[in-house]
């Protein structure tokens, strides 16, 4: 690279060069990480083609192109996802949030709006993208996240205060149910780790850059489940619910989870813009 390049030719270099590292969205992944660089949107880009790119732009643009053909994660090479139209700091130390969850997120809310002063828990907070969100649609809400990982919550924290909703949620750590002593809430909500051990070799080498502690569910990915549901129905105030997302081929055994003797009982599955039974409440 030298100091010829401009916007337009950069992004076409980079195309190139992703595509020739067999990266899925060549294009896309090449005009977010320069418009994170030059701290512009991407329409930006379109309309300035023929701008020089400063040597400080150049060396930042070529940094970011080196760890996405690491197979990086763009948002943790730019810090951010989007979740819910709101903006989410992200690092190694939590999965990025995916559009999927956001179907338990409209989940809760829906289910949320007829109650007064609700109070949430998020087990497995991670950034804690399901809690903020939570709060920040509904003003009146109060919750806990929890998280087994120090620096998850770290994440999580920044995020309630980046989001305005600091004051409004309580962080703590342990393991998933464990901290909520004799709480009890109008909504348990988790997107637990699900993806069956045996499984996580066979993922995209993106996605295990996110933490192994995020992802594996245990031999056939229920764990979390298990004890979500044989126990969950203690921390519920009368009427409160659970909702949770699921793998593919998961939300029928999670609802059988939900057995005779169990308090809880499975009410609704709820597809992703996929097709695949996603959230179970
Ligand atoms: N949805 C994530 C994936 O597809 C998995 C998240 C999880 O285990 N909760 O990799």
């Amino acid at each position: 690279m030298t100091e010829q390049w401009t916007i337009g030719s950069i992004l076409n270099w980079t195309r190139q060069y992703f595509g020739s590292k067999g990266i899925e969205n060549p294009r896309l992944d090449a005009e977010v990480l320069l418009s994170h660089i030059l701290g512009k949107d991407r329409l930006y880009l379109y309309t300035n083609f023929d701008q020089p790119l400063a040597p400080a732009e150049l060396d930042s643009y070529r940094d970011a192109v080196k760890r996405r053909a690491l197979r990086a994660p763009v948002a943790y090479i730019t810090g951010y996802r989007e979740f819910m139209g709101l903006e989410f700091a992200v690092n190694p130390a939590v999965l990025i949030p995916r559009p999927d969850t956001e179907i338990l997120v409209e989940a809760a809310l829906g289910k949320l709006a007829a109650t007064a002063c609700p109070v949430i828990a998020d087990l497995g907070t991670g950034s804690g993208a399901i809690a903020v969100s939570v709060l920040a649609k509904l003003p009146e809400a109060t919750g806990i996240a929890v998280d087994v990982s120090p620096s998850a919550l770290a994440v999580a924290r920044e995020n309630a205060a980046r989001l305005g909703v600091a004051e409004r949620l309580a962080f703590y750590q342990g393991d998933m149910l464990g901290p909520l002593a004799d709480k009890k809430f109008d909504a348990i909500l988790s997107n637990p780790p699900y993806i069956p051990d045996g499984d996580i070799a066979g993922l995209s080498d993106e996605v295990r850059q996110e933490p192994r502690l995020a992802l594996a569910g245990g031999a056939d990915g229920l764990i979390f489940y298990r004890r979500l549901v044989a126990q969950g129905a203690n921390y519920l105030k009368p009427g409160g619910f659970m909702a949770v997302e699921v793998g593919i081929n998961q939300a029928a055994q999670v609802a059988d989870l939900a057995g005779p003797e169990c308090k809880l009982k499975a009410e609704r599955v709820i597809k992703d813009y996929a097709g695949i039974e996603r959230v179970v409440v």
